[in-house]
């Protein structure tokens, strides 16, 4: 991983630069938020339905 403000080498998870002592900017993904919840909506609708099939079932029975 290379400094992003001198381009010195610095190993790997490295928080600050070695060379310079710049903070090394770890790379983020952007927008992953957005992703999350879509991920928690669908995990709650999963949830919903397990729940409504077992309700059916024990009603059924
Ligand atoms: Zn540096």
């Amino acid at each position: 991983m290379n400094c992003p403000d001198c381009g010195a080498s610095n190993p790997g998870g490295a928080k600050f630069c070695g060379s310079c002592g710049n903070p090394m900017q770890a790379p983020q993904q952007v927008g992953g938020g957005s992703k999350s919840s879509w991920d928690n909506i669908f995990k709650w609708i999963g949830i919903f339905f397990v729940g409504m099939f077992v309700l059916a079932l024990l009603s059924g029975l």
